[in-house]
């Protein structure tokens, strides 16, 4: 018969052992315990009022936070439970147990200083020799806001509801006012005497024209290219501020636009920024003051996907000399239709384009577009004869000749696509999906941040840091105990 250990769950300890002994050294808690005494809190000890009843000491809360954004407990509900259950979080909070209240307060009012936190803890990791600024990596990632995209409404349904209500509001008055009238009464319809339902539409109105008028603040209508893109301008009831969006793998959703800069060194994240502007393309020049704000510098390289290129961006770049390598169109798109004004190479010595067919297009005229930007405009000299014609030629042109624009960005946007694509480009290109897009399935998997807690982009801002800084602990942590201390990570 097989011989079992005994098992008595209620016996005691003669000398109970320190919760701490428990802990491994090589543990990730002790590191971002480590991490935070480094920290000047001052920002945050500052605010603090030296009346009533002693409070919390604010390096407990900013650790079981940190520790919680690292492990994937993100809700203030978690963490205190895991103050009561959990020996990591009790040994970092030494054994104190503030409620979900307290840490969801501390949140809330220490949110400036996040970002502070974050560039402190980047400080110490470049101290640490942890960041080489040799090669960063750009990416975005559309991150559930956290309202339902059923709860916006564009401006043309918003002006429809809004006439609709007025209507009914209307009618439900003229009827009473008639039924007053027929009592012979001279009493006013007041609040308590209104017809049934009137109080529940009024409210409703003031939502919805509360609504127009935040989304006129937001997105002039005066400002829309016309109309039709007025009325479809959207807004959300529950979190004003976030947008829909359209993301790569969960369709059109309620979202903000949350944007990385990943050093190559070891994966840590060295720039940060929060948008509703659903476009990548505006966002390269912001994450890189964000980035030479929290470094002190800029990088040495950068790779960024077709999100980003603009001649803008490029421009940027080359005014900063940085050496960046931004994609344009994917090839598969571009191979999809050969006929695409980027598989049209222009030859500079005698100023003209040749086509997929190795057809040339020789110079026209120079027009000049809206806000003043000049196109030089080449047309096809064989189109007429061209087996292509039909796929190549737009069929509501009256000549049958194809027209190809050049503007002055052409000569920027060129000279990055032929370095992405030269052999040493697209080895360097290559290395972003390994940096950056890693670092989103982390965040997403591991630290189970998949949606926005807060409403609004402010708090929003402040949460992104604190992912941030929860993946550039685990990072540190990685680094400092390499491979054989990964199964000590608590989730
Ligand atoms: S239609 Fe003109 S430009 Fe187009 S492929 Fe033929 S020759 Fe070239």
């Amino acid at each position: 018969m097989a011989e079992f250990k005994p098992c008595i769950q209620e016996q005691g300890m003669l000398f109970p052992p320190h919760i701490g002994d428990l802990i491994p050294d090589n543990h990730l808690v002790r590191v971002v315990s480590e991490i935070v005494e480094q920290l000047d809190l001052s920002d945050i000890t500052k605010k603090y009022v030296y009346q009533g009843s002693e409070a919390y000491h604010p390096k407990i809360l900013v650790k079981v936070l940190f520790y919680g954004y690292s492990t994937g407990t993100l809700s203030s509900r978690r963490i205190a439970d895991k103050l009561k259950t959990d020996i990591t979080f009790m040994w970092l909070a030494a054994m104190q147990k503030p409620d979900f209240r307290t840490i969801s307060d501390f949140r809330k009012q220490h949110r400036p200083v996040i970002e502070n936190l974050f560039i402190q803890i980047s400080m110490l990791a470049a101290h640490m020799g942890l960041i080489s600024m040799r090669h960063v990596s750009i990416d975005g990632s559309k991150i559930k806001a956290n309202a339902s995209k059923y709860k916006a409404m564009s401006r043309g349904r918003l002006k429809q509801e809004i006439s609709k209500l007025e209507n009914e509001i209307k009618k439900l008055l003229d009827l009473a006012e008639q039924t007053d009238r027929k009592e012979d009464s001279e009493d006013k319809p007041d609040e308590n005497t209104l017809p049934s339902g009137l109080s529940s539409k009024k409210e409703r109105l003031a939502k919805l024209e509360q609504a127009l008028k935040d989304l006129n603040e937001q997105k002039p209508e005066e400002k829309a290219k016309n109309q039709k893109e007025a009325d479809k301008q959207q807004i959300n009831f529950i979190d004003k501020e976030s947008r829909i969006m359209k993301s790569q793998h969960h369709g059109v959703q309620q979202a903000y636009n949350a944007q990385i800069a990943v050093d190559e060194q070891v994966g840590l994240i060295i720039g940060a920024g929060l948008t509703n502007n659903p476009f990548d393309n505006d966002q390269l020049i912001p994450l890189l003051k964000h980035v030479e704000k929290t470094n002190g510098r800029l990088p040495d390289k950068i790779t960024a996907d077709t999100g980003y290129f603009t001649a803008e961006n490029i421009n940027f770049c080359n005014e900063k000399t940085l050496d960046a390598y931004i994609a344009q169109t994917p090839e598969r798109k571009s191979k999809k239709n050969p006929f695409n004004k980027i598989n049209f190479i222009y030859i500079s010595e005698n100023d003209t384009y040749v086509c997929p067919e190795g057809k040339k297009l020789e110079y026209a005229i120079t027009k000049t577009r809206n806000k003043g930007v000049k196109e030089r405009v080449y047309h096809g000299v064989d189109c007429l004869k061209c087996p292509s014609q039909s796929k190549c030629v737009n069929h509501k042109s009256r000549t049958g000749v194809r027209h190809v624009y050049r503007t002055q960005n052409d000569p920027v946007k060129e000279s990055m696509r032929s370095k992405v694509q030269s052999e040493e480009g697209k080895k360097i290109y290559s290395k972003r999906k390994c940096i950056v897009e890693p670092v989103w399935g982390q965040i997403k998997a591991i630290q189970k941040f998949r949606q926005f807690s807060f409403r609004g982009l402010e708090a929003n801002t402040a949460e992104l840091f604190l992912v941030t800084i929860g993946h550039n602990l685990r990072k540190i942590f990685f680094s400092m105990f390499p491979r054989e201390n990964k199964g000590l990570l608590c989730n």
